[in-house]
Formats: structure tokens, sequence, C-alpha cells
């Protein structure tokens, strides 16, 4: 088949339409809204837009197969997890496909998501098996502690377009392992890889009702009615703050239950003792990993003032090198931002800082003609005060800024109201220690330009958010604790 016969095969094959109750259906009065190729700015296919009372009719069937849901056997739910790990590899290629389509990434790092999505499901269908709880004598003697994990209930998860299947899963994994059930709401510029999602969950043998899935455009109006009803038992969102922080507001009012991955400003501190070459491959994969576009970004670089225009240097050598293009082409490293408004940003924060005196190695401009293109950029003497410092850039922007001494370099990292990550560059054992006690992040990455891994505790402080997805902590999301003070006579 050509290539273009592939992407149209492959987009036929989706599911367009709201999965409810196990039934697949178009939106109440029919809507639909167009996906776009951001790597070309033309419509790929339609899909349904929901009403506000199609998602209370997702939330209709999430509760009603909750407590049958709860009731399953761990093992029926883990082996639904595990068939749905095998199958995510089974379908990558055309998975990976259609996640470039709608998102734009190169081929190769959608295939890199797919792999990190499926790992969540494998590390649930784990977990699913390992929930428990504990019995134990009370300090006086007089009566037995018995406590049990329960699952919180209806949950309603609303998910990015940056990585359109992996903060799926992330969610999705633990609610199955846990007994819960649940509505999810992607966004809208990548609708497709959630549908398809819920397509291989089906498929895996996951009962009606279980997930739930409603694609929208007018995000507010369809999610406020699900949030502010009393049968919801939780809310778990990945995005920006701005809206992390509406959402917790309207989530006081029943006073639900939350997790919230937000928006993150990640600080890159490579110390005069750093192994150089090493930096600078740590630094590629925490800035161009879905070209900047992860919360995970390495957002700002503070390099000691010794080293500083060495690892720029070869910074942008290698930023230089990669090719730009649409990501389903063989040879592309780095594809489209998602859209215009996102990429005018981008160039909006490099003119800042070049205006207030950064110079730019290489890259700095927007690429004329279809699609939504910025050239992988190196900025170097950033001053403190130009706003691509302080604020997400969410692209394939590197501003490096120096520092001179430890302390320094410890404050201009925690010098942001955000706490994600950080990265520490440095063979100093001491130092390194010193360093990532007093960074105020969830997570960092200590020589190494990656955090995210389905078995650790993934998370942020501060306006970053609140909660952990994957790691022994991730389960607990998903359960209530109830403690029966037992009285044996
Ligand atoms: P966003 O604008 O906050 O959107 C995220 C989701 O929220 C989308 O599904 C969006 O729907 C929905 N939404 C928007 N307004 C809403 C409202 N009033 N009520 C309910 N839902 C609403 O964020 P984004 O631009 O898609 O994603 C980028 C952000 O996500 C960045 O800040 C990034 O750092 C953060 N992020 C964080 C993590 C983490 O784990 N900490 C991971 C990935 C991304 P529409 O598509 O319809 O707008």
């Amino acid at each position: 088949m050509s290539s273009t016969a592939t992407e149209k095969s492959v987009l036929e094959s989706v599911p367009k339409q709201l999965l409810i109750g196990g039934e697949w259906r178009d939106a109440s009065g029919g809507a639909t809204f167009e996906v776009e190729d951001p790597a070309t700015g033309l419509a790929l296919c339609s899909v349904a837009d929901a009403t506000p009372e199609d998602a209370l009719a997702a939330l209709d069937a999430a509760v009603a197969a909750q407590a049958g849901w709860a009731a399953t056997p761990p093992n029926e739910r883990s082996e639904i997890l595990h068939r749905a790990f095998l199958a995510l590899g089974e379908q990558a290629d055309e998975l990976a496909l259609l996640m470039t389509l709608e998102m734009g990434k190169a081929i190769a790092e959608s295939r890199g998501e797919l792999a990190y999505a499926a790992e969540f499901f494998r590390w649930f269908s784990g977990e699913a098996l390992r929930l428990d709880g504990y019995y134990k004598t009370s300090g006086n003697g007089a009566s037995r502690v018995l406590v049990m994990r329960q699952p919180v209930g209806p949950c309603f998860f609303i998910t990015p377009w940056n990585f359109p299947n992996a903060m799926g899963t992330r969610k999705i994994g633990p609610a199955i392992a846990a007994g819960c059930t649940m509505v999810v709401k992607p966004a809208q510029q990548t609708p497709l890889s959630m549908l398809a999602l819920a397509r291989v969950l089906e498929e895996c043998g996951l009962p009606p009702g279980v997930l739930n899935v409603i694609t929208a455009t007018r995000s507010g109006d369809v999610s406020a009615p699900v949030i502010g009803d009393p049968r919801l038992r939780k809310l778990s969102f990945t995005g920006s703050t701005g809206i992390g922080k509406k959402l917790i507001a309207q989530a006081a009012d029943q006073v639900l239950k939350v997790s919230m991955e937000l928006g993150g400003n990640a600080p890159f501190l490579v110390f005069a003792d750093a192994d150089l070459d090493a930096a600078v491959e740590g630094a590629m994969l925490a800035k161009m990993r879905n070209m900047g576009e992860a919360c995970t970004s390495a957002n700002r670089f503070h390099v000691h003032e010794s080293v500083a225009r060495e690892f720029a240097a070869k910074l942008a050598a290698r930023m230089g090198a990669l090719s730009l293009g649409r990501g389903t082409e063989d040879g592309v490293d780095v594809g489209p931002i998602i859209d215009a408004t996102q990429r005018d940003k981008v160039a909006e924060l490099v003119d800042d800082a070049v205006a207030r005196g950064a110079t730019c190695l290489t890259g700095g401009t927007k690429r004329e003609g279809a699609g939504y293109f910025f050239e992988p950029t190196v900025l170097v003497d950033v001053p403190a005060g130009a706003r691509v410092l302080g604020e997400e850039i969410f692209g394939p922007v590197a501003p490096v800024a120096t520092f001179s001494t430890d302390e320094e370099a410890i404050a201009a990292a925690n010098d942001t109201e955000y706490g994600l990550v950080a990265y520490v560059f440095t063979r100093d054992l001491d130092r390194a220690f010193k360093v990532c006690e007093a960074l105020e992040t969830g997570m960092i990455g200590l020589n190494q330009g990656i955090v995210s891994n389905a078995g650790a505790p993934f998370g942020g402080v501060k306006q970053s958010g609140t909660g952990r997805e994957g790691g022994n902590e991730g389960i607990a999301e998903y359960l209530e604790t109830k403690y029966i003070a037992l009285n044996l006579g």
C-alpha cells in the first residue's frame, strides 16, 4: 500500500463515535468536528461532538457498571490489562501512524509513546493482584483494627493532546486495576488515539460501561455537569495549570478526590564537573522528546559559567542537525507544533528573549508554508527576566543561562511556581545529593534526561499538581481506605 493509502486505511478503521455503555453512538443532535493534521493544516476526518447530555449519559453508564465491575475478580481485571498491554504492541504500527497524523510527532516518537503507554497496562495488571488491607490488635488489646481498600467509584478523566495515549493509560490502567469505572474526555486536537485505545480495550474484554469516551469541542460545557454530579467520586486531570485550577474549584463542590498533573518549567542544571557529552545527550532527550511539547521538557538550561559556551555550542550542533518535517516521512526527527496558536507563542518567547539581548545559536524562526513548524533553537546569554525562562515553552527551544555557585543554581531552579521535574548533571556525589535535596520538584533526573517510567511515581509539587501516577503510589489514587473497629467480645 502507498503511504497515503495506509494513512487512509488507518483513519477509516478508527471509531468516530462516542463510546457509551458499550455502544458506539453519534452525539445527540448529530454534531461532529474535524480533526486536523498539524503538518498540513488539512482535515483528517470528523468525530462526534458530544453535548452535556451525552456526557451525563456516559456518567450514567459508568455508574450503572460500577458495582459489577468492583465485584469482578482481580485476576480478570489483571488479565484484561495484560491482554491490552500485548495488543498495544501488536497494533503499534497502526496506532503510531494514527498518533502522528493527528498530533504531529515523528513516527519513532509515537512508537516510543505507545510502548510507554502500554507499560502502564503491564504495571497495573500486576497491581490489580496486590490490592490489600490489614488486620491488627489495637494498642490496648480491647479491639481489632481491620482495614480494607475499596475502589473509589466512578471517575472522570480529562487528558491533553501532547501524549494522546500515555496520558490516558496512566489513569485508565489503575482505574481498571482498582475496580473503578470511568468517563474519559480526550483533547479535541487528538481524539482518534483515545478512540482507538478504547476499541483495543473493548477487544481485550473490558465489559460495557467500564470505560466510556466522549469527544467534544465544548470541553467546559460537557465537563461541568459531570464534575457537579454527586455520583462522580474522582476527577483526574492532565493539562495546563490554569485549567487545573478551575477544575479543582469545580471539584470542591462535591469534595471530589482529585489528581492533577499540571504544567512544568523544568530546570536543567549542568555543573562544572559534569560529563559534558553526557549532559548534551541528556539535554537532547529532556528538550526534544515530543518536540519540547512535554510537561517534563527541559524548559531552561542553567549551566556553570566555566562550561556554558562549550555546552551550548555542542547542543546547538545537535539541535541544528535535526530534520524538520511531516512526522510520517522517513528521516524526520521533528514534526510540527500542535497548532498555530502554540507555534506563535513559541515564536513570541524567542523574539522576547532576543529583544532582551539573547543570541540565537541555531534556529529561531517558524517555517513559512503549510503546517505549524518551528526550527529547533538554542539561545545563549538569556537574561533573567526573559519570558522564555519563566513560562512553559512547549516547543523545541533551549534557552541557556549561566550560574557561578551551587547556591545560585539552586535558587534559579526553584524560582518558579512550578515543581514537576528537574535535571541535574554532576559527577560529584555530595553535590548531587545536596542539590537533589534542595530542589522543589516531584521528580529529578540525575545524570539522565528522562524520568518517565510506569513503575515510578510521576507527579509534581507546587503548581505542577497533586497526586502521583505510576509506581506503588499510582493505585492509591483509585482506592478508598475503610477501617472497621472489631469488638470480639
Ligand atoms: P489544556 O488546555 O489544559 O487542556 C487539557 C485538557 O483539558 C483537554 O482535554 C482540554 O479540552 C480540557 N479542557 C480545557 N478547558 C477545559 C474546561 N474548562 N473544563 C474541562 N476541560 C477542559 O492543556 P493542553 O494544552 O491540552 O496540554 C498542555 C498542558 O498539559 C501543559 O501545560 C503541560 O505541561 C500539561 N501536561 C502535564 C502533564 C503532567 O503529567 N504533569 C503531562 C502532559 C501535559 P480541549 O482540547 O477541548 O481544550
